[in-house]
């Protein structure tokens, strides 16, 4: 409190203002941008009230409307996910979890009576909310196997298509040039969702896509520490999706948005060794005799292994999928040889974790669709972290011995 106050006011009033006078001129020299934990901003003139109201970015007034630790989220992916790109009026707007991501891009661009075509592998979530809360707004959710679609292909209506750069768990990898002609040939826009891959791996908006979308909360944090998403889009199109996370209240915490960028630091470092773990993990799976099949676009087997060496040069990270030789019980036995690798319903943390689709992101499918997608009972989904690489293996041999009895 002012130094001309301090004598004058009740031990009340010094609760609630002590403290407040730390000279900001100084805290602004900080090297790395403090964390800006506030609900509200304060005004000393009513100038600078109206100067946030007539829209000065740089003016901030309340949390949910805007924070500077947002914005510098925002600014980063910004950099990286159009760096390739020509001048152009771009955007990114940051939300408090990747699904407040995707709902805050189709509720900005679909009415009543849109439709939004979707790939039949996609994220569980996204097909959630399209299918329980959406549907009740009349968009109309249509899943489509596009690998039989030409241009001008789409059915009738489609506002936005919304792809994956590479599908959970399977990882099919979608040839976004080619969706991107399909999706502007019907006047569609095309969202692709890059949580699996990152800008360091491979960037969209440079395949004609019309906007991202990230969990960060994956790789772009990639600490399991923190969760949030990110959008980047024409600037228009952003600033109807800030809009609406403001009026729907879906943004990201000064905090979690700090961790964020402090996880997004290394990134580029992370991607490098998850794609190297992975590739070198992929092939050694593959050989094991316990091992049905490996799903990784490294490698030659893999549906889309030409297409991802063309569209992903740099690496493809560190997202598998394996089935066992076996049923649900090999599954059980293989968690109990591990000592090192957990079951997380996540994924794209530095610790190597897996998942079982079939009771975790694919439980609300039928067996039918499971059939259809290729997920089976015995189908674990590996996410490679950048510990040592022969101590992963080591852990996974362990986890492989207890499954078949068969040692080596
Ligand atoms: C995790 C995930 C989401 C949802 O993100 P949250 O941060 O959990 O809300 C969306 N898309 C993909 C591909 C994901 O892996």
């Amino acid at each position: 409190m002012a130094e001309s106050l301090k004598n004058q006011l009740s031990d009340a009033t010094a609760a609630v203002h002590g403290g407040e006078d730390i000279h900001l001129g100084m805290v602004t020299r900080a090297k790395v941008m403090p964390i800006f934990e506030t609900s509200v901003f304060t005004y000393d003139r009513l100038e600078d009230l109206d100067d946030f109201l007539t829209g000065n970015p740089d003016n901030y007034s309340y949390t949910r409307l805007g924070n500077p630790n947002q914005r510098a989220l925002e600014d980063w992916i910004l950099g990286l996910e159009t760096a390739d790109l020509p001048p152009g009026n771009w955007d990114a707007l940051a939300t408090g979890s990747g699904m407040a991501a995707i709902a805050a891009c189709i509720g900005s661009v679909c009415d009543a009576g849109s439709r939004v075509a979707l790939s039949r592998d996609i994220y569980g979530g996204t097909q959630s909310l399209l299918e329980h809360e959406f549907r009740r707004w009349a968009v109309e959710a249509v899943f489509l196997d596009f690998s039989n679609i030409e241009e001008g292909g789409l059915p009738p209506g489609i506002r936005l298509v919304l792809v994956e750069a590479a599908s959970n768990p399977l990882m099919r990898v979608s040839n976004i040039k080619r969706l991107a002609g399909i999706a502007h040939s019907s006047g569609a826009r095309l969202v692709v969702d890059n949580s699996f891959l990152s800008p360091a791996l491979f960037k969209p908006l440079a395949h004609g896509a019309d906007a991202v979308i990230h969990s960060t909360t994956k790789y772009i944090n990639g600490h399991s520490d923190a969760s949030g998403g990110l959008l980047v889009a024409p600037a228009e199109w952003a600033a109807s999706a800030r809009r609406v996370v403001q009026n729907l209240g879906g943004h990201l915490s000064p905090f979690e948005a700090w961790l964020t960028l402090r996880g997004a630091r290394t990134l580029e470092l992370r991607m490098a060794a998850h794609s190297q773990n992975g590739q070198a993990i992929a092939e050694w799976l593959e050989e094991r005799p316990e091992v049905r099949r490996v799903w990784y676009p490294g490698l030659a087997s893999h549906p889309e292994h030409e297409l991802a060496k063309q569209q992903f040069p740099r690496g493809i990270g560190g997202m598998m999928s394996f089935d066992l030789k076996g049923g649900s019980e090999s599954v059980a036995a293989f968690m109990q040889g591990l000592k090192l690798i957990k079951l997380a319903p996540s994924l794209a943390g530095l610790t190597t974790s897996f998942s079982y689709p079939m009771k975790t992101s694919h439980r609300a499918h039928s067996p039918e669709s499971l059939r259809e997608l290729q997920i089976t009972p015995a189908t674990i989904r590996l996410s490679v972290g950048i510990e040592n690489r022969d101590d992963i293996i080591a852990d996974l041999k362990a986890g492989l011995r207890v499954t078949a009895g068969t040692g080596d």
